[in-house]
């Protein structure tokens, strides 16, 4: 049967004469490390105007400082556990920490922020006839029993770890965005994103990139997790956003992966960063946490024929270029490391 919903309700935007704004786009979680470099990315096109809903618990406004001010861009301090009433054309739904020392914080607040958040966004979508992007994850995989993760498969989860809340979270979340779609024809949009790295990182946040860059720089041992031959595959950033922006505008409702298929052992990382950044650091074998996938690469056949996207920068190139941040945060002048 034909599922039929109510006229969007008109963006405001369409009858100001100050504004030729043609897309009015949500980005929740807008403020955190991918969000805030797709805002960027959006903000490049004077079609867009871009509402910023974030409750700062891993993201800050330092990463948006450069809109703050600007006409056709608004930042909404906003919990996505609480319904949100906006007028908007797409909503790009990141809302959620992704690290697991932010996730695992509060477990109850993640699983609300991915259960009640998604429902609350995609009730937002009906209300308005908004196409809704959701940015789930390659933890929906699990401990993968397949290698490379196609999309069809259906991962290998644990129910009740101390991952579950994010993953399981995710779960669900992609579970919702589907039945919206099914019963109430909302457009959806899922992308199953890998590891990805780059500038604004959170610099404790504890992830292996962002923790091996800040160890290098400070001259302390980079601390690999045992074994050490666990693998992942790392996108840079700008590619992320580039992909997330042809999936939002193409055809396919996903679940589409999007990650870089060059996959590294995390000893092999840990060589790489301690080559390209500080070659005199030592490595450090530590303990692991429960549950640590062992591998992870994405099949991304779909996206390239899909969407004709697949990553540009390596991760030899994708390092250096997240050098320069961390060295202005952490406040280390590359003398410093000369000397
Ligand atoms: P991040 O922690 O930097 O950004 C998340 C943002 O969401 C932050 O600004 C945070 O303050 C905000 N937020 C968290 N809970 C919220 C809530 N209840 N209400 C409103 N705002 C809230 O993380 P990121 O790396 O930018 O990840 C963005 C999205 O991409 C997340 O959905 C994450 O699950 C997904 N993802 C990221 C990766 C990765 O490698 N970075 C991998 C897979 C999936
Ligand atoms: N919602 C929202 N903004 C809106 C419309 C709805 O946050 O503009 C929330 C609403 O509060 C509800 C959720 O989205 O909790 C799901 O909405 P839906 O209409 O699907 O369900 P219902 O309101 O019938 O429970
Ligand atoms: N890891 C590591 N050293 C660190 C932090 C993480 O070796 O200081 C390892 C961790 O055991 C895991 C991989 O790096 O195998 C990726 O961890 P991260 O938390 O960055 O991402 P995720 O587990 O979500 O893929």
């Amino acid at each position: 049967c034909k599922i039929t919903r109510p006229p969007p309700t008109p963006s405001p935007l369409r009858f100001s004469k100050f504004f030729q704004a043609n897309l009015r786009i949500l980005v929740t979680g807008g403020a955190g490390f991918i969000g805030s470099h797709l805002v960027d990315k959006l903000m490049e096109n004077e079609k867009n105007e871009v509402i910023v809903a974030d409750n700062y618990f891993t993201g800050s406004k330092d990463n948006l400082k450069k809109w703050i001010g600007h006409p056709r861009f608004e930042l909404i301090r906003h919990d996505v556990t609480e319904p949100l009433l906006v007028e908007v054309d797409q909503i790009y739904h990141l809302a959620c920490p992704a690290s697991p020392i932010f996730y695992k914080y509060n477990p109850v607040k993640t699983i609300k922020t991915n259960v009640m958040g998604t429902m609350n966004m995609l009730g937002l979508a009906k209300r308005v006839g908004a196409r809704i992007l959701l940015t789930s994850t390659s933890e929906v995989y699990g401990d993968p029993l397949e290698h490379p993760q196609t999309e069809e498969y259906w991962g290998n989860v644990n129910p009740i770890g101390v991952r579950s809340c994010y993953d399981e979270g995710k779960r669900v979340a992609e579970t919702l965005m589907f039945d919206y779609h099914r019963q109430h024809g909302i457009e959806i949009r899922i992308a199953r994103i890998f590891n990805t790295y780059g500038p604004r990182m959170n610099i404790d946040d504890g992830r292996v990139v962002s923790n091996f860059i800040a160890q290098a720089l400070r001259d302390e041992p980079l601390t690999v997790q045992k074994p050490g031959t666990q693998t992942r595959s790392f996108c840079y950033v700008a590619d992320m956003v580039d992909g997330l922006i042809k999936l939002m505008e193409g055809p396919s409702t996903g679940p589409i992966n999007l990650g870089n298929p060059g996959e590294f052992t995390m000893l092999e990382l840990a060589e790489n960063v301690k080559e390209l950044i500080n070659p005199e650091v030592e490595l450090k074998m530590v303990e692991n946490t429960p549950d640590d996938p062992r591998q992870r690469k994405p099949n991304i056949t779909k996206a390239k024929e899909i969407l004709n996207w697949e990553p540009k920068i390596t991760l030899r190139e994708g390092l250096p270029l997240m050098e320069e941040d961390f060295r202005q945060r952490l406040g280390i002048p590359i003398s410093a490391m000369k000397d």
